[in-house]
């Protein structure tokens, strides 16, 4: 039969594994989060990737922003997101570059 001691000190072993697994847990949840709403810095119109293609963040053409490229995959609603020739940086919603390209379907 195994003394109090024992029990005891198992117990506490048991509730100390749960307990940092929870904050593992707990943890790499809040990470995972905060990524999802992290995002990239804006492309500067300074950029010269920005103007040899002659980005605007105000597209003056007509029915073209970056928003209905088929190369910007950011979210609805968001008015900026990643475009797929700039990698590392975002451009605005309603810009636009000599690259655009009328978004599929
Ligand atoms: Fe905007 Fe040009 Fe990128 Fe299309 S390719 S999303 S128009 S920056």
């Amino acid at each position: 039969m195994k003394n109090d001691s024992y029990l005891q000190s198992r117990r506490s072993f048991i509730q100390g594994t749960v307990g940092a697994t929870t904050v593992v847990a707990l943890a790499g949840l809040g990470m995972r989060a905060a990524n999802a709403d992290s995002h990239a810095p804006k492309l500067k119109l300074d950029d010269p990737r920005a103007k040899a293609l002659a980005y605007t963040e105000q597209s003056e053409k007509d029915g073209q922003w970056c928003m209905n490229c088929q190369l910007y995959t950011g979210k609805d609603g968001d008015s900026y997101g990643p475009c797929a020739i700039f990698p590392g940086v975002e451009v605005a919603a309603k810009g636009w570059c000599s690259s655009w390209v009328k978004k599929a379907g």
